[in-house]
């Protein structure tokens, strides 16, 4: 009896040991690629491309120009993802608005249609400007051409949303026009709801297509973007709402972070920033061809220095450099190595990861674009 209760709470502790938030993880992460596979988008799964200086995407439209400058030209984020915002968005669409839609807002003449492309190119005083993506559900007739279109957004509450904010609204701007471009008439409204991620109500906001917000806001914001990025021009690190910073992955490449950073070029890892998420570091070296690991994060994440490229240390005195392996591979300090050549000539220098601009991809930062 004693060994049977004795294997029982074997079999417990090995069930409970396989439960671990790494394993959840990399169970979320497999199930994700599995489900891009599944849903043909297996483009997805790797990195995006580097984005063309043209292009714009409707769900970064009027967001702050250097965030955005940093995640088109894939900046190495140095935070995860919200996940669970991610998924709570999801699923919020998919398993309730569009059931809602169909069952108690379409009747026998209309009906809903989960997403539709735009595609479209706008002359501007900078040139060509393409606005590119999907839309949310739209409500269509039986031809399947657009009526009304709805942008769906989530917050923790709704309690205090008294107005559409003013990026969602240039997203379904963007949407209306292109749609309207697309089906050769004009669909000049659409529906913002909101959904509260704590109580599941909702609020919704019937807009209007404003040519004046369309093109003095809008298409104002994309050509100064457009110009930043033809020029390879940092823009200033002013965000165009004040949550912005709190949220933005790149708070510390920025300046607006704790550590000593600032006004970082897009590519490159920061020197002696060990923080970056493992997935993080792998997406932005999979983006940009040629460049490498830092000393730091080679010594943080070694499986990932099997298989990457990694730099050499440099010396923060003398213009030696040294292997990233330098300290016994076994320690775990990889933080504070003296400089082996400066030795016998004063102090030695410090081994330090080399700078930004010792990282720079060979094909630049446009990706050969
Ligand atoms: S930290 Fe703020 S100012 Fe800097 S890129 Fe992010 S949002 Fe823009």
């Amino acid at each position: 009896m004693v060994r049977v209760a004795s294997r029982h709470q074997a079999d417990v502790q090995n069930i409970y040991a396989r439960i671990g938030s790494e394993a959840f993880r990399d169970w979320y992460q497999h199930r994700q690629t599995v489900e891009n596979i599944r849903n043909g988008q297996p483009y997805f799964n790797g990195p995006s491309p580097v984005t063309p200086p043209e292009r714009h995407s409707p769900s970064r439209l009027l967001q702050c120009h250097r965030k955005t400058y940093y995640s088109q030209l894939n900046a190495p984020e140095e935070t995860t993802d919200p996940r669970g915002i991610f998924w709570f968005g999801t699923h919020f669409e998919e398993d309730l608005v569009l059931p809602f839609l169909q069952d108690a807002v379409a009747d026998e003449e209309t009906f809903v249609c989960n997403s539709l492309w735009v595609d479209f190119v706008v002359e501007t005083d900078v040139g060509e400007i393409r606005i590119r993506g999907e839309t949310d559900p739209v409500v269509v007739d039986s031809d399947s051409t657009p009526l009304l279109l709805f942008e769906i957004k989530t917050k923790r509450t709704v309690d205090n949303v008294t107005e559409p904010n003013r990026h969602h609204k240039a997203q379904a701007h963007a949407y209306m026009h292109g749609l309207s471009e697309k089906y050769e008439r004009d669909i000049d409204q659409a529906v913002i709801l909101y959904g509260g991620r704590t109580s599941l109500e909702i609020r919704s906001f019937l807009i209007e297509f404003d040519e004046a917000f369309w093109n003095e806001t809008l298409i104002t914001w994309a050509e100064t973007q457009t110009t930043y990025r033809l020029d390879e021009e940092l823009p200033p690190a002013t965000p165009e709402y004040n949550w912005e910073c709190e949220f933005c992955p790149y708070r510390e490449r920025c300046g607006e972070g704790d550590l000593a950073y600032g006004d970082s070029t897009p590519t490159g890892l920061l020197p002696g920033f060990p923080e970056y998420p493992r997935k993080k570091v792998v997406d932005y070296l999979e983006a940009h061809q040629g460049v490498g690991l830092t000393p730091t994060l080679a010594w943080e994440y070694p499986d990932l220095a099997e298989e990457y490229r990694v730099y050499d240390w440099q010396c923060s005195r003398c213009d030696a450099t040294h292997d990233w392996q330098i300290e016994n591979s076994t320690e775990t300090d990889y933080s504070t190595p003296d400089c082996p050549a400066c030795t016998g000539i004063g102090p030695p220098g410090q081994l330090v990861d080399p700078g930004l601009n010792e990282q720079q991809p060979p094909e630049g930062i446009n990706g050969g674009t």
